[in-house]
Order: C-alpha cells, then sequence, then structure tokens
C-alpha cells in the first residue's frame, strides 16, 4: 500500500514538474527534474546572492514577491518573511544555467527557505543534473575512471529519482549527507560533468520501478546480500565475485581489557572467541555466504555472549564485516578485508572493472543483476 502511495506520489512530481516545465516552455531535450536538497535549518536568516538575475516568488501562489539583481548580496530574514516559503528562481534563463551561492558557498540552481515556528529552513533547488555533477565526484573519486564514474552517475541518480520526497516531513525530497548522498554544492571536474552527461536520465530499474542502487567503497572480494544486511531479500542485492579478492586489507587491535569492557560488566574478562576462519564466499553457521561475520561467540568470566557482525562492527567502528578475529597475548586482533556495509556496488571493483575495459551498462549489470538501464528524460 505505501508502495502504491509513493509511487503515485512520485508520478504526481513527475507529472507536476513537468507541467511545470512546459509553463516556462523550455525545449523538451533540456527538461530535467529538480531537486529540493535540504542544506541546514534551524537558522533565523539566510545570505544569498545569485548569479543571473532572479524573482523571488511565493511557491503557493506562484505570485512574485520581487526582483532580485545579479551579483549582489541579499538576506532572507525570518522576521521579514510574509509567506510560508519563497523561492528564488532565475529571470530569463534556465534554472541549471543559474548559480546561487548560500552563506558564502555555491550552488547549481536557485534556493527555496521555509518558513517555520521560529527559524528558516534553506533548500537547494536544483536540477537533478546539476546536483549529480556536485555529488558524483563526492560519493566516487574524480580520480577513477570514466566508466567507474559513469556507473556511479546512474546509481547516484537511480537513488535521487527513487528518494525523492524521502524528507517531505523535513520540507524537502532528500538531504545533502551520507544520509542521503553527500552534497557540497557547486563543483566542476571535466570527468565528473562526461559521467554525467554521458548517461543523462538512466536509472536502473526492476519491473518498471527504479531500483535500490546501495553502493559502497570496497567489498574485499565479494558483496553481500541485502538481507544479511537490512533483512529484506531484493534479488538483485545479492553476492556477486569480485575482480580482485582480499582488498582493502585492515588491522585492529584492541587490548583485552578494553575489549571485555565494552560488553559490560556482567560479561567479566574475556577468555576466548569462537568463530569460524574466514574464506571468501564461503558461507557457514557464524558466517554469511559472502564470508563475513553473521555472529561470534565471547565467552567470558560471567557470561557467554553471541554478538553479530554488525554490533561488533559498531562498537569498534570497524571498515567492514569480513573479518577474521583472534585473541593471544593479552590482544584481541581483528583481521580483515573491504570498506563499507558491502551492498550493490562496489566502488572499488567498479574501479578494478573500468580499468579491464568493461563499460558503465556491463559493470552496473554485474552489481545489479537483473535490472534493466533506462532513460527517464
Ligand atoms: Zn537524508
Amino acid at each position: 500500500m505505501l508502495k502504491k502511495i509513493f509511487v503515485t506520489a512520485l508520478i504526481f512530481c513527475v507529472l507536476t514538474s513537468v507541467a511545470f516545465a512546459a509553463d516556462k516552455k523550455p525545449k523538451k531535450s533540456v527538461w530535467q527534474p529538480e531537486l529540493l536538497v535540504g542544506l541546514f535549518g534551524n537558522v533565523t536568516q539566510v545570505g544569498l546572492k545569485v548569479s543571473a538575475p532572479c524573482i523571488m516568488i511565493d511557491p503557493a501562489s506562484k505570485k512574485t514577491l520581487k526582483k532580485i539583481p545579479a551579483d549582489k548580496n541579499f538576506v532572507v530574514d525570518f522576521a521579514q518573511m510574509k509567506t510560508a516559503a519563497v523561492e528564488i528562481r532565475p529571470e530569463k534563463i534556465l534554472l541549471k544555467d543559474l548559480h546561487t551561492t548560500i552563506d558564502g558557498r555555491k550552488y547549481f540552481g536557485g534556493v527555496r527557505v521555509n518558513k517555520g515556528k521560529s527559524s528558516l529552513t534553506v533548500i537547494n533547488l536544483a536540477p537533478v543534473e546539476e546536483y549529480l555533477r556536485g555529488v558524483v565526484g563526492e560519493e566516487m573519486s574524480p580520480a577513477y575512471p570514466l566508466e567507474a564514474l559513469k556507473a556511479q552517475a546512474v546509481a547516484a541518480r537511480s537513488f535521487a529519482m527513487k528518494n525523492r520526497g524521502r524528507h517531505e516531513k523535513d520540507g524537502y525530497d532528500i538531504c545533502a549527507t551520507t544520509h542521503c548522498q553527500v552534497y557540497e554544492g557547486f563543483e566542476d571536474f571535466d570527468i565528473v560533468n562526461k559521467a554525467v552527461d554521458e548517461t543523462r536520465g538512466e536509472v536502473l530499474t526492476f519491473k518498471e520501478k527504479i531500483a535500490d542502487t546501495n553502493f559502497h567503497a570496497d567489498s574485499g572480494g565479494m558483496t553481500e546480500a541485502v538481507a544479511d544486511v537490512w533483512g529484506t531479500h531484493i534479488s538483485y542485492l545479492v553476492p556477486v565475485k569480485e575482480l580482485l579478492e582480499l582488498t582493502a586489507p585492515w588491522t585492529m587491535k584492541f587490548s583485552a581489557k578494553d575489549f571485555s569492557s565494552r560488553f559490560g560488566d556482567g560479561f567479566g574478562d574475556l577468555k576466548s572467541i569462537k568463530l569460524s576462519k574466514l574464506t571468501v564466499g564461503k558461507g557457514s553457521g557464524d558466517r554469511t555466504s559472502s564470508g563475513r561475520v553473521k555472529s561470534a561467540q565471547l565467552v567470558g568470566t560471567k557470561k557467554t555472549l553471541t554478538v553479530t557482525g554488525a554490533d561488533l562492527r559498531r562498537k569498534f567502528s570497524l571498515p567492514s564485516t569480513l573479518f577474521d578475529m583472534k585473541f593471544s597475548g593479552g590482544e584481541v586482533v581483528f583481521t580483515g578485508y573491504g570498506r563499507g556495509h558491502g551492498v550493490g556496488m562496489s566502488q572499488q571493483g567498479a574501479k578494478s572493472y573500468a580499468e579491464k575495459g568493461w563499460k558503465y551498462d556491463k559493470i552496473l549489470m554485474h552489481y545489479y543483476s537483473g535490472t534493466k538501464l533506462k532513460k527517464l528524460y
């Protein structure tokens, strides 16, 4: 039911954006969806500057409140705002060609300011393709090969389009942090721009709906089933092998005293650890099918605990759950591989496949097997 509502809402968003775009009569080829990206809140004023002449409108009535000249600093102030929100849009050029400086930082597109009970929420009004120019280089290194960056652009676009409205209660679509996708505004890397332009409008779909395109830094050798991380089975987020195994090795050591203390007084002192040996791609009772730690048994002087790999990762800030764990000489040593949750595309893996000559669509089909690449606009 919720899914139905969400899909209806998504279609509505797309249709209203189309209708709005139609009012403005842009060429069909330049149309793209707009995103409301929440930047920050809890302020009583925000300093702004636009790169071209703009109008300030009341988004509810669509009435123009005033004209804003280019390249002049101005302030939107809580005490002086008479409408529940204001939007600043270009007067003559397309939104994608406008840049807005918000509290000293440059962003693509315009701005929307929502007035709350006692403070303002500042939102970047960004066309999706421009937003991606800022996101792709934050989520993946611009030093990576073009085809890996193109795969990242499709994954990031799919995420943005699928999650429009995720922050509806906050008054915007998505936020600019790791909770959604990291976006720090204007960026201009040639290779990132190329990756975005060459995949314009493309998203991954599954059964006619936009797919979940989770990604992570490095799987360490094999990706993880989404069901083993977040509990829900998704047919295209299952373990796949990598070109390289045992990548991104890491070691972390803790004194037995420090280790034991993290499990509370009831645990006592650590006596032994029971965990099968890691083999990438081999599951067992205490490991998932990719080899990640499902659970480990910790024997203490007062109690024996069964702790999940995810809990261990959180408690000790481990880079991943693909690890071995040994207790000897008064020390607990974690030896692991990879970085991140392991679900979906491995960015390091995408890089190695791109270096091998794979195109972005082949890379995407490897990590999200069974999905389809679709051009939305
Ligand atoms: Zn968010």
